[in-house]
């Protein structure tokens, strides 16, 4: 390998999907790089999406109207969306903040901004995986949205419209049609939306273990230690504390997802990032063969075939980082999935997990420098596109890195949205 010791240094916090395609490219641009993670890569939310591409996903989660719709979601104990009564408190300010951003004005804004990071993402994927000679992790076949009926899905109408808006390939299909390409899907279901060109990741642990183990035949050096705390003189960020020692490097980059908001409240950073859990059930041996990710919109459930098996993913859960999963919302996987495919095999050896989605209340990540600290770069808050967004945001922050033009501009994800710069505020930082 080339001598690089003279290399600009930068020090990934979070070996997450988004960590490992941000030390990705950095190493690609010839950079010095050291991953940090207490865990193994790609065990965090990383590990069992839903393995969806979702690149056509331009609409938010807070649409004009989710006020009126939230407290019958809420109401339903089997509803795909849970705020439990004592985390009622904590969560009131993010939602405050996440209703605000749903007016009419700032969708059109956010939905743009989204737009700008998904259209490159297949592509982003399909080419870091071709180079790491696992292209067959990346599926180009289609998602398929199914509902009961039109009623069930008029309650989507606004995020349908906006994909439309953008000018996303969807074909409307009836039940037969939606038989004619996925034939297990059961008789609840009597109208599908097709989007052929969406994608889809087939085993999503393994996809960042590629990662990992490319980015360490590279020369990037894994640190297996805890973050406990980001070090600065003056306004410039110049290392991390770990349990075990300390790490200095140029440049600090936060993909620590969920867990990224507490980690620069040390440095001042007030960020309304909360975790929004979900829960997935992997059924090897379920009975049932999809060709493509099958989203129970109703329920707001995905099923993906996967390699380990049939995946089951799904449900928004407020809680926190602290508590331990939910027993009934892996039920409920089980419950809708036996609606959805009745020929779901009941034997099938399930495995079932909980992860931490990072999420901001307008559905854009933070992604770009800090205004604030020289030497400190952000990418993470990518809530329930992180898959998808993974590689195109770790590309244009590695060019944002080394100065280059970007390739799109990257105020609308800037934390200063949030009023969220680090308290005492001098003048912004050269990086
Ligand atoms: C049920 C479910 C289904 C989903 N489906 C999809 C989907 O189909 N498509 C899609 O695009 N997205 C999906 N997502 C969202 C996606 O999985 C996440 O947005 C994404 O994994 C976030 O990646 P990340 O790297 O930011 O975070 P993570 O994968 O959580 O990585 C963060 C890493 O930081 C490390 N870390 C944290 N704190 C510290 C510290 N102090 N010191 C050192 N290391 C630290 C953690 O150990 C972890 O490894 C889904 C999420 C869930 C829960």
């Amino acid at each position: 390998m080339s001598d690089d010791s003279q290399a600009p240094q930068a020090i990934v916090i979070g070996a997450g999907i988004v960590g490992l395609y941000t030390a990705y490219y950095l190493r690609q641009a010839g950079w010095r790089v050291q991953v940090i993670d207490h865990g193994e890569p790609g065990m965090g939310c990383s590990a069992g999406n839903a393995g969806a591409l979702s690149t056509a996903s331009v609409a938010p989660l807070g649409l004009p109207g989710v006020v009126r719709q939230a407290p019958r979601m809420l109401l339903d104990p089997d509803g795909p969306l849970s705020v439990p009564p004592h985390y009622w408190l904590a969560a009131a300010p993010w939602l405050l903040r996440f209703v605000r951003a749903s007016s009419p004005e700032q969708v059109a804004a956010i939905s743009h901004a989204l737009k700008q990071l998904l259209a490159p993402a297949i592509q982003h994927h399909q080419q870091a995986m071709q180079d790491l000679g696992e292209s067959a992790l990346i599926q180009t076949t289609g998602q398929l949205h199914v509902y009961p009926d039109e009623k069930a899905a008029e309650k989507d109408s606004g995020g349908w419209a906006l994909r439309r808006q953008h000018g996303m390939h969807i074909e409307k299909l009836n039940q037969e049609q939606i038989r004619d390409l996925e034939p297990q899907v059961g008789p609840h279901y009597r109208l599908g939306y097709f989007m052929p060109d969406q994608g889809m990741v087939v085993n999503p642990l393994r996809q960042a273990q590629v990662l990992a183990a490319g980015l360490a035949a590279r020369g990037v050096d894994f640190v297996r230690d805890r973050v406990t705390a980001l070090q600065a003189e003056g306004r410039r960020v110049t290392g991390v504390a770990c349990t075990q020692g300390t790490h200095k490097a140029d440049h600090i980059v936060v993909c620590a997802g969920a867990w990224s908001a507490g980690l620069l409240k040390g440095l001042g950073y007030r960020i309304p990032l909360e975790t929004q859990r979900g829960y997935h059930l992997t059924l090897a041996h379920s009975g049932i063969e999809l060709r493509r990710p099958v989203v129970a919109a109703d329920r707001k459930i995905f099923a993906t075939p996967m390699e380990p098996g049939l995946r089951l993913a799904g449900t928004v859960e407020f809680g926190g980082l602290e508590r331990g999963p939910t027993a009934r919302r892996v039920a409920l996987l089980q419950k809708y999935g036996k609606l959805i495919f009745p020929d779901l095999n009941p034997a099938a050896k399930a495995t079932s997990w909980m992860g931490h989605r990072p999420c901001l209340p307008d559905s854009l990540p933070i992604l770009g420098p800090a205004q604030s600290f020289g030497g400190l770069w952000f990418n993470f808050g990518h809530g329930h596109l992180g898959l998808t967004l993974s590689a195109v945001s770790g590309e244009l922050l590695a060019r944002a890195m080394q100065g280059l033009p970007p390739a799109i501009g990257l105020a609308p994800y800037a934390p200063e949205r949030f009023g969220a710069q680090a308290q005492a505020l001098g003048r912004p930082q050269s990086h």
